[in-house]
């Protein structure tokens, strides 16, 4: 935390390495000081939550994701971010090993692009959609909750966006 003389009403903070700086006016209230320390704090891990993972840190997380829920059998060839995908949210070619993920995930809550990604890797070991399939699936905690997150997001693309006239 840094106290600024100059600084008289706004607060800002950003990363530095591995330290977090807080920038606050030098007249602030300690009581002041620690509820915008913590206002600051949420609000760098929310813009982070939203940063963009590239396709080595998918690939890093389905690594993580497959030794957590499946033991490590999982194991993709590659995995990456395509733009040509606009009806499924994943995709996974167990021939290959490879797995796609739609772009639209990106942007969305982490556990629900880690249900996707589990999904995908679900189906290097059980093709289709059978009992076994989400039997593997249940392991992961928040299964219903991302089905559920991504049903709202195909309604809410289905809703007209002006009011009386159908966007379909
Ligand atoms: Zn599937």
């Amino acid at each position: 935390m840094r106290r600024s003389t100059r600084r008289r009403r706004t607060v800002s903070a950003y990363r530095e390495g591995d330290r977090t700086v807080v920038l606050i006016p030098a007249r602030m209230s300690e009581a002041e000081e620690q509820r915008w320390v913590r206002v600051m704090l949420d609000k760098l891990a929310a813009q982070e939550s939203k940063r963009v993972l590239g396709d080595a840190e998918l690939a890093e997380r389905a690594e993580r994701l497959s030794g957590q829920y499946f033991d490590g059998r999982a194991r993709p060839a590659s995995v990456r971010w395509v733009t040509n995908q606009n009806t499924r949210w994943g995709s996974c070619t167990p021939s290959e090993g490879s797995i796609r993920l739609s772009h639209r995930l990106q942007g969305m809550p982490e556990y629900v692009v880690d249900y996707v990604l589990l999904h995908e890797l679900a189906h290097l070991l059980v093709p289709g959609h059978g009992p076994r399939f989400w039997r593997l699936l249940e392991a992961y905690p928040r299964t219903e909750r991302a089905r559920g997150y991504l049903e709202g997001v195909v309604a809410a693309d289905r809703l007209p966006r002006v009011p009386g006239a159908r966007s379909e």
